[in-house]
This record gives C-alpha cells, structure tokens and sequence, in this order.
C-alpha cells in the first residue's frame, strides 16, 4: 500500500491542486486535520478531500472551531479572523461533515498512526526533542505521522532519542527500521519553514519508506483569493515567504 500523506491544507486549493498533480502514484491518502482555517477555498477544499475517499481522515483545531464545535479563545487574532470568516462562508454540508471528523490518534495498521497534534492530546505541538519524548512515551506504533506545527520534522527512538533531519531539500527519505519513529511531511497549504513550496509524504507499507517532498504552487492565485475574500493580508504574504 502507498499512502499520500496531508496535513494543513488550509483552504488552500492552488497547494493542494499542485500535491495531488505531483504526487507519485499512491493507493490512498491520509489526511491530518486543518483543512480549513486562513485560506480562501475552504468549502472547494473539503469537496476535493471528500473526493478522495482517504483511507484516513482525522480533524486539526482549526476544523474544531471552524464547524462551531469549541471557541475561539485558543487562537490569535489573526486565526481568530479567519476561521470566523470560514464558519460564516462554510456550507451547512460541510460544516456538518467537518463537525463529524473523529478526534486523532488513529490506527492506520500494525504499523502507523496518525495524529494531528500529538498522539496524547490532538492540540498540543510537537516542536523538540522534550515535545517528542513525551509523544514517544504513547505512541502505539512504529511510525507515528503529526501535523499541526507545519514544520517538518523527524525524530528516531530506538534506546534513546535521536532527531534526524528536519527535513530539507526536494525530497528527504527515510526507511522505517527497528527504530520508531515521529515524523511531520509539513503543511500543503502554510509552510512555516522558511520554504513555501507545499509540503506532503508518501508512506509505502511494502518497504516501510516515508518520503518527504516539496512542490512549487501557484502562490500569487492563493494570495489574490485571501485579499478579495477580505482575509488579513498577511495571510496572503506569509505564503510568499513560508512562515
Ligand atoms: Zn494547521
């Protein structure tokens, strides 16, 4: 089995076009949750994931508040602005499918989970080494697939902790050993490393390969929708630059 791997779309529709034309050929994705919030397509960008039909799919804390299921109060201002704007242009449909989608960690096999967060709370950020330890100590499986910080990353246990990458470059690769490992593919739809190519991975279950990769996207479509939909700006100027 191959399975793409997404994670914070963000009602990007131009970054998520441009993962799926650049994908390798895979069997079935894995989405991990913010598919909405400071982006302008958040409904075209729901249908397009439905259509699909992932294998798995698990909500971020974006989703939450955008389908009306918690407040805002955990947010800054700027996603504080943009998920209200979501829930007041979000079709009933897909607010009631968005308010459906089960809370992470899920199982995928004997071999992977998925997670948005962190497989002990799905809100809470895994960034270092400390964040991961924390995350190793519960984690079911092997391989276990985050999101939510937007940043890629990896980290290996086998009798201690070991970061390997973050990953860099076109496509970063690493091959699931005696080891476990937590990993992030990054964001589709924000990068927040410095790199605003989209991010996403593809997990072969044969060869117990993760890979990490990039794309270029059509960055000046997505911005020009934040400005005429009324988002904050920087929203549109933060893709430029992958932060
Ligand atoms: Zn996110």
């Amino acid at each position: 089995m191959r399975y793409l791997v997404l994670s914070d779309i963000h009602a990007n529709l131009e970054a998520l076009e441009a993962v799926l034309a650049a994908a390798p050929a895979y069997d079935r994705a894995l989405v991990l949750g913010d598919l909405v919030g400071y982006g302008a397509d958040p409904d075209a960008v729901i249908e397009r994931v439905r259509a699909l039909d992932p294998a798995a799919i698990i909500r971020g804390n974006h989703d939450k508040v955008g389908a009306g299921l918690e407040s805002v109060a955990s947010f800054n201002h700027l996603a504080r602005y943009a998920i209200a704007w979501t829930s007041h242009v979000l079709t009933p449909a897909n607010k009631a499918w968005l308010a459906a989608l089960p809370a992470g960690p899920a199982a995928i096999d004997d071999h992977v989970e998925i997670c948005h967060g962190a497989p002990f709370d799905e809100d809470v950020y895994i960034f270092d080494d400390l964040d991961a330890r924390r995350a190793f100590i519960v984690m079911q499986r092997p391989l276990c697939l985050f999101g939510h910080t937007h940043v890629p990353a990896a980290f290996r246990f086998l009798r201690d902790m070991e970061p390997v990458g973050p990953p860099r470059g076109p496509r970063f690769e690493l091959k699931v050993d005696d080891a476990r490992y937590l990993v992030n593919c990054g964001a589709v739809g924000q990068p927040r490393d410095g790199d605003p190519r989209a991010a996403f991975g593809l997990y072969e279950t044969d060869t117990r390969t993760l890979s990490v990769m990039r794309v270029p996207y059509d960055i000046s479509t997505a911005q020009s929708k934040i400005i005429a939909a009324g988002l904050p700006e920087v929203l549109a100027q933060r893709l430029a630059i992958g932060r």
